[in-house]
């Protein structure tokens, strides 16, 4: 398969008003004859949605969840990036588009980052119009603070709940298209699997969630906004329902699938607890504008520290070592994720760690005394009293203990400039597609890419492919296509109930979740923080047995014709274990490293990713065999015309 992303001509400041000025437009009265399917009611899929709405086309919106408002954006926490240089400290386009590059460790495709930092400042004025309550200073002026990555503040938020009221906001769009019947919305359906007519995508089978039954709907184009894959893990910071399959089953019809090795690790999350924990907690980057991180300088004080003879405020002031400050000057506790990551891992791996010997302290002392408890109080209340509930520390008097946790994947469907996969007609959006953050992804850049691509990049490009559709009339449900994708479903569901019908006295049989914890294991231990060709080649013989025992003795109970959450675990886990065997194999091949994805063989002298310029710029995108076949890939060539290609250095 030939990549082409199609990025238009001219300078690259010049790219995107150019391609608004000469894409093809649908007249009024055809926009209401073109039907269009939005998958995922987040971010990315709620501003899609609402955004084709009220252009007036026919618009069918789908989610798992019992309503849109559940997506996981709602979880979203510190903030959204945009070049307003409200700050006057600056901050320009230039500066966000080369610091999302720079942070994305070079990896990422010039056109669309350029695009996507010349659109964030509408962004915010899209969502203050809805009425969206961002921070605001004594003077009623919008606020900003600082996120990993960027020397300016750039970061608009709404105390520690920025997704939640961005989703409020594009909800409430959502909703003024429902009521004017441009949109329709289909809560507590998962799309199954993807319809591809004539080599065109034209629909999707779903499984209606509480009933069970197979439902199928057509439409002229279908847009995927249905998240990361970071739950492949077992343990991360995403919502419980994310999770990969609707873009697997896109991979399966023939979607090429980019850089999945690329997955982003948190530095400041809860640490784990205990083996039966099913979620981890972020705690927001923004708390390192005020929080400072450190691990105890002397070993025999983080033992003492780990046997619970000292506590953190015992240890005095010269005896903390803040890693970050004293690693990377120039940003401090402010160095992007990855790096962040990687420091703590190396100070735990040492010896210094804290609480279970896996986590690093992030204290706020100083903050509360330079700018006392309630104006501390004011920025992160809500972070805080999550912590204290969690932990039943008071992290105003003892300082919070993090460490790195699964977060978010960079990588996703392989995506154009116009965000069209590889199938015509099947457009990814949001954190789906691989698009524009590179091996890492900067702070408080996802919502700003998800409503980027709803608000502002899809209702121009799916009109541009619309355009052509106009004369091929109404698409029907009842062609052979979708018998046979239907039956495939179907068949799917029942090879995975087959043990169903098993004595569960059978003391052998295993739950969803037991496979899939131990996926996740698997998975973080040997392709996680810190990878290499040994580790890798385990992690694959690994996740190859586990899936033969998967299929011997997974026990699902009830039956696929009724509400069954098990068997939607089931369907997931059956995905994440082709999936888990991409990003090894992505892994594995990229012999560099770069951003998230740190190969031990490949690393500078102090510790840092080594990357290879000359043999793996390019982005990896994969096309699927067939079961248990190594897939083939595909590269596209990045070439950096505008950005001087540099060492990333935070120090
Ligand atoms: C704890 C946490 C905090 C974060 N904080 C920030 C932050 O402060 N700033 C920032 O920029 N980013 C943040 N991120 C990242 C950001 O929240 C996500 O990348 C972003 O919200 C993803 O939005 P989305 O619209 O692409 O997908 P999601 O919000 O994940 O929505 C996916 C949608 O797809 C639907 N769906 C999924 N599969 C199917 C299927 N098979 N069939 C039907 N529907 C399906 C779901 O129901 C849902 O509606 C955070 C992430 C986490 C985990």
């Amino acid at each position: 398969m030939k990549l082409d992303a199609k990025i238009p001509d001219g300078p690259l400041e010049e790219k995107w008003t150019r391609y608004k000025a000469s894409q093809k437009l649908v007249n009024p009265a055809n926009k209401r004859k073109l039907d269009i399917i939005v998958v995922g009611t987040g971010l990315a899929g709620a501003s899609a949605a609402a955004s084709l709405g009220a252009l007036g086309f026919n618009v069918d919106i789908f989610c798992i969840q019992d309503s849109p408002r559940r997506a996981h954006s709602i979880a979203a926490q510190g903030g959204i990036n945009a070049a307003k240089n409200y700050q006057n400290d600056g901050d320009s386009v230039e500066r966000l588009f080369r610091d999302t590059v720079k942070g994305g460790d070079y990896r990422a495709r010039e056109a669309n980052v350029y695009r996507l930092a010349e659109v964030s400042g509408a962004i915010i004025d899209q969502c203050v119009a809805q009425g969206v309550p961002f921070a605001r200073d004594y003077g009623g002026l919008l606020e900003n603070r600082s996120f990993g990555g960027a020397q300016v503040s750039r970061t608009f938020y709404a105390k520690g709940q920025t997704g939640q009221q961005l989703l409020l906001g594009a909800y409430g769009a959502l909703s003024r298209e429902i009521n004017r019947g441009t949109v329709k919305l289909h809560t507590r359906r998962e799309m199954m699997d993807l319809v591809v007519v004539d080599g065109r995508a034209r629909g999707i089978i779903v499984r209606n969630l509480v009933t069970g039954d197979l439902e199928r709907y057509a439409a002229h184009a279908v847009v995927l906004a249905t998240g990361g894959y970071g739950n492949l893990y077992y343990l991360s910071t995403n919502a419980m329902n994310s999770n990969g399959s609707a873009a697997w089953v896109c991979h399966r019809k023939g979607a090429t699938f980019a850089n999945p090795c690329y997955v982003q690790i948190h530095p400041t999350c809860i640490p784990v607890h205990g083996d039966y924990q099913s979620k981890l907690t972020l705690m927001s980057e923004s708390l390192r504008n005020d929080g400072r991180i450190w691990v105890p300088k002397k070993k025999e004080d983080a033992e003492a520290i780990r046997a619970g003879k000292l506590r953190a405020n015992d240890i005095p002031e010269e005896d903390r070592d803040y890693y970050l400050e004293r690693r990377y000057p120039a940003f401090g506790n402010l160095v992007p994720r990855d790096v962040a990551s990687r420091a703590a891992k190396e100070r735990c791996d040492a010896g210094y760690g804290v609480g279970t010997g896996y986590a690093v302290y992030l204290d706020f002392a100083d903050a509360i005394q330079r700018l006392g408890k309630e104006a501390v109080e004011q920025k992160y209340g809500n972070l805080f009293q999550m912590y204290q509930k969690i932990t039943d520390e008071n992290p105003y008097e003892t300082p919070m203990m993090i460490y790195p946790a699964i977060h978010y994947t960079m990588g996703g469907l392989w995506v154009d400039y116009e965000l069209q996969t590889t199938i015509p007609g099947l457009f990814a959006a949001g954190e789906a597609n691989f698009s524009d953050h590179g091996a890492n992804r900067l702070g408080a850049s996802a919502l700003m890419q998800g409503l980027a691509d709803g608000y502002f990049v899809l209702p121009y490009t799916l009109q541009n492919y619309l355009a052509d559709q106009i004369n091929v009339g109404k698409i029907s449900s009842t062609t052979s296509e979708f018998d046979e994708a239907e039956k495939a479903v179907r068949n799917r569901l029942d090879r995975l109930m087959k043990n169903a019908s098993l004595p569960t006295s059978n003391a052998s049989l295993l739950t969803v979740d037991h496979f899939h914890k131990a996926l996740g294991k698997i998975m973080w231990e040997h392709c996680g923080m810190a990878r290499n060709t040994e580790s890798l080649a385990k992690a694959k013989a690994l996740v190859s047995a586990l899936e033969s025992e998967f299929w011997e003795l997974v026990f699902i109970p009830g039956t696929a014709n009724e509400f069954n959450p098990e068997l939607e675990k089931a369907c997931r886990l059956e995905d994440y274990f082709e999936l888990a065997q991409l990003v090894i194999a992505d892994a594995l091949h990229r012999e560099e490293s770069c951003g998230g994805h740190f190969r031990t063989e490949h690393q500078t002298e102090d510790g840092e990713t080594l990357r290879d310029d000359e043999h793996f710029m390019y982005v990896a995108a994969w096309e699927y065999q067939g079961h248990g076949k190594p897939e083939t890939m595909e590269k596209e060539p990045l070439i950096y015309e505008h950005i001087k290609i540099a060492n990333r250095n935070y120090k």
